[in-house]
């Protein structure tokens, strides 16, 4: 009989009770130690974002930092702080200061008050050496990934309705994303962390580096005063739908990996992102083989298949994902105990590759989109430069008569 909903709490992010001593040494810890050495940039400002929200005091002020390294990313570190006023543990993730990295932080704080995506408390924009930065502070995930977590379960089955009680929870923050024009573009693994270890944690999405909003065109591009399409069809005004499908591409495959403990896609040779593997991942093709798959209900596999898709428009949308009844009714999903925990042991060793994969076939996804958005932009630009023209010739007859 499975046991359903408990958890072994296991963490890779190990509490920490510092001594009196340790503490002053981290009260000390300056903030340019944390920083990566570069030429100074000067950032431009984006006008989409005020900035009003960002301190520009030191965070110093507010938080003490510590040396406990939470974290490693592409963009900079993630360590640990400590809010003076209540003494409260957070993570401080340090950017160099930029528009992307303006982008990000922004958009972060826009979506983080939803339950299942980590909560941003405060920004800072201070320099240090000359370098300019952009400081976040947020909640701090001590539970560890996703995976991880099941993986740590051990002997304890873990079960379809769980797997579904997850989905529906990852569903919920892009479901909340996408209300708000806002498509995540890295929903993988390691950006599903858990709040706490044990039965208390939450999961929650996180990591919003190539969060974009999905109606920048509109405001950016075309909707100027002078030049206002306000007759324009929505997919005219660039590729909103196609990042959010995207995100629900991304979807599927995490469903599809909690159900069985190994990817849909898989590529030949070792090499991360094979030409088989690119191909098959655009004909769609994959299975749910046996045994693993066997005892999975018909609703589950009906709900990847629709996310999984290759042709985005015909991909379920969120709003579509959140009325599918294997989502609707999580709870009442059959508790089927899955093949889940021990395929992720004996894929261990792939797992790097497998992340790897997800990676370069998110990155490529990003780059077919904004071609679309390139192409999509300058035959909107035409459309209406071409019927301004037309306008402007007719009523030009229409004075020369
Ligand atoms: P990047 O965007 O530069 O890749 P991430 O946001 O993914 O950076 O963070 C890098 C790492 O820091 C993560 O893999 C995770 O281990 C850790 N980390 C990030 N955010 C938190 C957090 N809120 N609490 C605890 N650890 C975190």
């Amino acid at each position: 009989q499975p046991q359903n909903g408990q958890q072994t709490g296991s963490s890779s992010f190990k509490e920490k009770s510092p001594t009196k001593s340790v503490k002053e040494k981290r009260e000390t810890t300056p903030v340019k130690t944390i920083i990566e050495k570069k030429e100074p940039v000067i950032a431009t400002r984006n006008p989409m974002f005020p900035e009003t929200t960002f301190h520009k005091y030191n965070v110093t002020q507010d938080y003490r930092i510590s040396r406990n390294v939470l974290g490693v990313g592409i963009n900079g570190k993630v360590v640990e702080c400590e809010q003076r006023t209540s003494g409260a543990k957070y993570a401080l993730k340090v950017l160099r200061d930029s528009v992307k990295a303006r982008r990000e932080v922004a958009l972060h704080k826009m979506a983080s008050n939803h339950p299942h995506i980590v909560r941003v408390l405060d920004v800072y924009e201070n320099t240090y050496n000359e370098v300019a930065c952009i400081l976040v502070v947020m909640e701090q995930m001590k539970g560890g990934e996703l995976f991880t977590r099941i993986q740590d379960r051990g002997q304890l089955a873990f079960t379809e309705r769980e797997a579904a009680k997850i989905m529906y929870e990852i569903c919920s923050a892009v479901n909340h994303l996408h209300s708000m024009n806002i498509a995540h573009r890295d929903i993988k693994p390691e950006n599903l962390l858990y709040s706490e270890p044990g039965q208390s944690g939450v999961l929650k999405l996180t990591d919003f580096g190539f969060a974009k909003k999905t109606d920048d065109n509109e405001t950016q591009g075309l909707n100027t005063a002078c030049f206002t399409p306000y007759y324009c069809a929505p997919e005219i005004l660039g590729t909103g739908s196609y990042d959010r499908s995207c995100d629900c591409w991304s979807i599927g495959v995490v469903m599809y990996i909690l159900l069985c403990g190994y990817p849909p896609f898989f590529s030949e040779h070792g090499e991360a992102m094979s030409p088989g593997m690119k191909s098959r991942i655009k004909s769609g093709k994959y299975g749910f083989p046996s045994p693993e798959w066997d005892s999975v209900s018909q609703a589950a596999k009906d709900l990847i298949r629709k996310l999984l898709r290759t042709d985005p428009n015909e991909r379920y949308t969120i709003k579509q994902v959140m009325d599918h009844k294997w989502i609707t009714h999580y709870h009442e999903v059959p508790a089927t105990p899955l093949a889940t925990v021990g395929m992720l042991a004996d894929q261990k060793q792939q797992w790097g590759e497998m992340q790897e994969e997800f990676d370069k076939t998110l990155t490529a996804m990003r780059m077919d989109n904004e071609q679309i958005e390139i192409k999509s932009l300058s035959e909107s630009n035409n459309k209406l430069l071409a019927k301004r023209k037309q306008k402007a010739q007719q009523t030009m007859t229409r004075v020369e008569e």
